[in-house]
């Protein structure tokens, strides 16, 4: 099962390659208004990593259009940051995941190897108990997942759909590109049911 983060930078290499291609695909569509986009890249100082980190994650890849009056931004989906949050999306998901099951990690222990403090642990738990579960990215994209993903369990559950052990690093890239459409502007906005 899942305890750590693949460890070797080239994990966190393979997840830059990944944000690359989205933002690649992201520049090809262009502006709506018909300019082209430019690399606008925003400065992020990730936490939550490893020590190595390599130098791609001090920005998240964003682009701007060129023309005058219009200058929209565009930023990609990522797999590296979940929205605004400081911490990489990765950690966010695996450690509010080790504080949940039969034998929860101790915070202290979780606090000592992210670097994530108790009242941040505590945010990523309301996030994934109760904030992921009303998205409207999550109510169309569970129904995609094989076999059905309970809601109760998050996001363990989803860990536990994607990742097969320590080291699996396409499991992780899977479930993080799963993740991405949460990662842009709005992503995350919920709506109000009637
Ligand atoms: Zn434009």
């Amino acid at each position: 099962m899942y305890q750590n983060l693949p460890r070797d930078a080239s994990f966190w290499r393979f997840l830059f390659s990944i944000d690359q291609d989205l933002a690649e695909s992201a520049r090809k569509e262009a502006c709506p208004c018909g300019g082209r986009l430019h690399r606008a890249n925003y400065p992020r100082k990730p936490r939550g990593g490893p020590g190595d980190l390599p130098d791609e994650y001090g920005y998240r890849l964003s682009f701007c259009c060129d023309r005058d009056g219009c200058r929209k931004r565009v930023t990609p989906p990522s797999v590296r940051f979940l929205g605004r949050k400081v911490y990489l999306g990765a950690v966010v998901v695996l450690v509010a995941a080790m504080r949940q099951g039969p034998s929860p990690r101790r915070v202290r222990e979780l606090s000592r190897v992210f670097g994530a403090d108790r009242r941040t642990i505590a945010r990523w738990r309301v996030f994934w108990d109760e904030h992921f579960p009303q998205t409207p990215f999550w109510k169309v994209a569970r129904g995609r997942l094989v076999p059905a993903v309970e809601i109760s369990n998050l996001p363990r559950s989803l860990l536990e759909a994607f990742v097969r052990g320590d080291d699996d690093r396409q499991g992780w890239a899977r479930l993080l590109r799963f993740l991405s459409p949460i990662s842009i502007a709005g992503g995350l906005e919920i709506k109000v049911l009637r």
